[in-house]
């Protein structure tokens, strides 16, 4: 199963993503968790996108791309993926297409989280006090939900005309929203 999820921030992409990869067995790739990684290490990659994270914009697509490359080359993809924040933008969604084709391994499904925006400033906020994320300080909130609407949002008419989109209620208790995640995605 080779999954794209995609959302606000604070749409429980990450949560369910952790849940859908014990279900089916399959690699959890955030990319904003490899980007955190090389934040962390203070690695080259790490310290460039450092400051366009804490500010809430996008890190650039090449560097992005180069990194999730690498990421899908490891062997516990074999069963397939869940791609968690990945693509944010249309240019990522046409290199993504281009790079599954290339290993010859299409995407099934392509869920989108749906969460009004108040829900989504609550729940950072939460999050905020608990992990003290940079980004998830209410301003910059403001600012990755803006980014989010005018970048990210269109990728659903991309997906959609290509038979791949699953529109899924994020709100309610995550049990809930995991069961209408695996209800919605197709058979195989
Ligand atoms: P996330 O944990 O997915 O909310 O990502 C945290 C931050 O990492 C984002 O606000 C971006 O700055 C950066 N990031 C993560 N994924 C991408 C991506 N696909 N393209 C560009 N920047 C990204």
């Amino acid at each position: 199963m080779r999954l794209v999820f995609f959302g606000a921030p604070g749409s429980g992409k990450g949560t369910q993503a952790a849940r859908l990869r014990e279900h089916f067995g399959i690699a959890h790739i955030s990319t904003g968790d490899l980007l955190r990684a090389e934040v962390a290490a203070g690695s080259p990659l790490g310290q460039q996108a450092k400051a366009v994270m804490d500010a809430g914009q996008l890190v650039s697509d090449g560097i992005v791309l180069g990194m999730l490359e690498a990421r899908l080359a490891r062997p516990d993809t074999a069963q397939g993926f869940i791609l968690d924040g990945y693509p944010r933008n249309l240019a990522q969604a046409e290199a993504l297409d281009g790079l599954l084709a290339r290993l010859g391994q299409p995407l099934d499904a392509v869920v989108k989280f749906e969460v009004p925006d108040a829900v989504i400033l609550e729940r950072c906020e939460i999050r905020y006090a608990a992990e003290g994320r940079a980004d998830d300080h209410p301003e910059t909130v403001r600012k990755r939900l803006a980014v989010y609407a005018e970048q990210t949002a269109p990728i659903a008419g991309f997906y959609r005309s290509r038979g791949r989109l699953v529109v899924v209620d994020g709100v309610g208790p995550v049990d809930e929203v995991f069961q209408r995640i695996v209800a919605a995605l197709p058979r195989r």
